[in-house]
């Protein structure tokens, strides 16, 4: 796949590796942490998921701010260096136990991630936009998603390693330090992107950085907090709110870019808009990942070995029959709950148990929650399905490409969003093989439901940011790019919106069913629109 690819890719690749490595292990551990009675800060469900909500809904809202600085007043690698700086720094501050620590901790993530992210993937469509390599941006952006996953896929088995074995802190370690070589790579490889790093002249009609302070920073603050502050829940919760509230000036201020830019600009500035605004429901759905995925994977999947004991670390290990040693052991049911912690020497159950040799004096009391190991293994699925089906993808359309029949970016969106439909009526036929949610089903259901959202994300998250790069004009590119993470933003949010409407549904097949329709509308959207898309991309002479 590398063959033929400029030489910056590869050290792009292994940067943006690093760094997803570190975003995902932390992602991946957070709300297990917040909850852990003992060494996190024993939240309940609801804390946890909301702070986790609003945690990914302002990580990628602030690439917004940080493309903008990017394109005009530090340029790219100024910015992802000290966005990456500030981010190491702050996954190590979170193994510091201590709660003011973390909101400080998450925030310098926050801000980080909108320096780093909307800028990295700015400069790769640079590095590809001259004309031998113009042919290659999308597959290039392929490529460039599966580093992303790389990193997402080996995280999970490393903090899991780590925390079982020395505690929470040593994971978020981990993560700082993955994203410390990220930054060593990018500082590495400069030489070979550092003639992309131009910074742009402002248009007459652009707003000055402190105008955009006054009129968009400050008062989507101000309204964040009003919506947090006013009496009662219009959307759900206070931080759904306050999310809500604060996006408005933005969309005032993408508003204003669409009627301030010159002609020639102001069509595919639109085409851009009207992306933005359809996957924002891709995300919405794509993000239960985290939460009501997670749930069903704990509650709905079997995932028996039968009566077979597998030997998952050193210190933990699943079985049906135990035998072990009164007072020593403590055993947790699938759901990870205190079963029991001590008493008779062998017992067989009815389904595994994780047991763990301990200190009597160190077991939680009964009933407790403990650690979720297992929970933060399944969030590699769907990178790992990146990482398998990436190449597919790629040889599928490089061969189209030489029948000269290679569909446009924006087609590959508009699939993208389909396909991903059919995703949820996986899960759909998933609850109906279990009787309705009455009887647990095989974890493969799971699996291939991810796997279908993963090809219909391969059309879609990659290709979105290849047509940013294509149709947005260079010197709004890192502010489109942030653009195209505050649909995400809003989309994340949504779906814990979407996660916490979980429990309301007894037909557990309904909830699916509403996904399903959710993305049919996307995709409808995206097929009306995709004709003037399309040309549009056309009059620009792009595909
Ligand atoms: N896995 C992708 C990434 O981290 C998802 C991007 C997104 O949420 N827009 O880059």
């Amino acid at each position: 796949m590398w063959k033929k690819h400029p030489k910056a890719l590869s050290y792009l690749f292994f940067s943006e590796m690093w760094e997803r490595f570190g975003y995902y292990l932390m992602i991946g551990i957070f709300t297990l942490y917040l909850k852990d009675v003992k060494a996190g800060y024993a939240m309940t469900e609801k804390e946890s998921a909301d702070l986790y909500g609003t945690y990914i809904a302002l990580v990628f809202l602030t690439p917004f701010l940080g493309g903008l600085l990017g394109d005009r007043y530090l340029g790219y690698s100024k910015s992802i260096i000290l966005g990456g700086l500030m981010m190491s720094f702050g996954y190590c501050l979170m193994s510091i136990h201590n709660l003011t620590m973390l909101y400080i901790a998450m925030t310098l993530v926050i801000v980080g991630n909108g320096f780093f992210k909307p800028n990295m993937s700015t400069l790769l469509g640079n590095v590809y936009s001259v004309p031998e390599h113009l042919h290659q941006k999308d597959e290039g952006y392929n490529i460039f998603y599966m580093g992303i996953n790389l990193g997402g896929f080996i995280c999970n088995f490393i903090s899991a390693a780590l925390y079982i074995t020395y505690g929470w802190g040593y994971a978020f370690i981990a993560a700082g330090i993955g994203m410390l070589l990220g930054v060593i790579i990018y500082i590495i490889g400069l030489k070979h992107y550092r003639m992309y790093d131009v910074k742009k002249a402002m248009a007459p009609g652009d707003m000055p950085f402190s105008r955009i302070v006054l009129l968009i920073l400050v008062p989507s603050v101000i309204a964040g907090v009003l919506g947090w502050m006013i009496p009662g829940d219009w959307f759900g919760s206070d931080s759904t709110d306050a999310f809500i509230f604060a996006c408005i000036p933005l969309f005032y201020f993408y508003g204003n870019i669409y009627t301030k830019a010159e002609k020639s600009e102001k069509k595919p500035i639109m085409v851009l808009l009207t992306i933005f605004v359809v996957v924002i429901l891709f995300w919405a759905v794509f993000k239960q990942n985290g939460s009501a995925l997670n749930t069903w994977a704990d509650r709905y999947t079997n995932r028996e070995v039968d009566g077979t004991t597998q030997k998952v670390f050193d210190n933990l290990i699943l079985a049906q029959k135990v035998t072990y040693q009164k007072d020593s052991v403590a055993l947790y049911d699938d759901q990870f709950r205190l079963q029991k912690a001590n008493g008779i020497v062998t017992k067989e159950f009815n389904y595994p148990v994780y047991f763990k040799n301990v200190a009597p004096e160190k077991l939680p009391a009964e009933g407790e929650q403990v650690s979720l190991w297992a929970t933060n293994l399944s969030q590699s699925i769907n990178p790992g399905w990146v990482i398998a089906l990436t190449p597919v993808v790629i040889s599928f359309f490089a061969w189209r490409r030489r029948k000269k029949k290679e569909p446009s970016t924006a087609t590959k969106i508009a699939f993208g969003l389909l396909i991903s439909a059919f995703s949820a009526l996986v899960m759909v036929t998933a609850v109906y093989m279990g009787n309705n949610g009455s009887e647990k089903v095989s974890v493969l259901w799971l699996i291939g439901s991810y796997g279908v959202i993963t090809l219909g994300e391969l059309l879609l998250s990659p290709m979105g940011l290849s047509i940013v790069s294509k149709l947005s004009p260079t010197r709004i590119a890192s502010l489109m790019m942030g653009g195209w993470f505050v649909s995400t933003a809003i989309g994340n949010k949504l779906s814990g919106v979407l996660a916490t409407m979980w429990d309301r549904y007894d037909q557990k097949a309904n909830y699916f069913w509403l996904n399903f329709v959710l993305l049919l509308v996307a995709a409808s959207l995206g097929f009306i629109l995709l004709r003037w898309w399309n040309r549009v991309m056309n009059e620009k002479g792009i595909k």
